[in-house]
């Protein structure tokens, strides 16, 4: 058990999560600030796949461990066990000493979760129920692996260049060392959190994603500045 870890995320932290959501669309932060989230069911399967003792994919064991977790986990997620050993079970899956530490950055006042940990090489691993992308790892990805190193090196008083991205539904495992262009988007994306939550409402980033968003109808209707408004203030 790592002993340098907090037991628990700060509320007045921003979570790497939080900024992953900010990074796909800051409105989509600004509307889903007071939601609560759920891990999907998919998620809790893959990480049960990651940390599997040995590489032993027993499924039926899986699942009984995936209930445990979670008793409401949807019945049709079981289907994904075996979707996904059938992929994973040749890959040289990550080693780990713990799971699910929390994380965090004094500097930029980021905190996480950090799914898998191997103190004796300081290895990281970040644990993904995508499909990786044909090269790399995916932009939010990025952005997650840049958060989780500030947090970790802070947090452990280690120096650490990559993580490694285990994309458990391809079998796919990379190594990703972010560039300065990463570091700089996240603290874009960190500006603009914060400034969220002082209340300012968000212009449209470019090139959203509102197809399928679920904020599409309130995004449309709130517009605090049209035109009208503005050409009466100045009257
Ligand atoms: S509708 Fe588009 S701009 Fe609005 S919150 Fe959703 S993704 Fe963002």
């Amino acid at each position: 058990m790592n002993e340098d870890a907090p037991n628990q995320i700060s509320h007045k932290d921003t979570t790497i999560s939080s900024l992953i959501t900010g990074f796909r669309c800051i409105r989509q932060y600004y509307f889903g600030k007071t939601k609560k989230r759920d891990n999907s069911g998919r998620y809790t399967i893959c990480k049960l796949i990651s940390s599997a003792e040995q590489d032993i994919f027993d499924e039926e064991e899986l699942w009984k461990k995936a209930l445990l977790i979670d008793p409401d986990i949807d019945p049709g997620t079981r289907s994904h066990i075996h979707e996904y050993v059938s992929v994973i079970k040749h890959t040289p899956l990550r080693p780990w000493t713990d799971l699910d530490l929390i994380i965090r950055s004094e500097r930029t006042g980021i905190s996480g979760l950090l799914d898998k940990f191997d103190a004796r090489t300081g290895e990281a691993t970040l644990v993904r129920c995508t499909k990786a992308p044909v090269n790399g790892c995916w932009a939010e990805d990025r952005i997650r692996a840049v958060a989780l190193i500030l947090c970790i090196e802070e947090t452990f008083k280690i120096r650490l260049k990559s993580v490694s991205v285990e994309y458990i539904p391809s079998g796919i495992i990379r190594y990703y060392e972010p560039g300065q262009r990463d570091r700089r988007v996240m603290l874009q994306v960190l500006r603009k959190v914060h400034e969220v939550d002082k209340g300012i409402f968000p212009e449209k980033p470019p090139n959203p994603p509102c197809e399928k968003c679920i904020y599409s109808d309130k995004c449309n209707m709130e517009r605090p500045k049209t035109l009208l408004q503005i050409f009466k203030k100045s009257k």
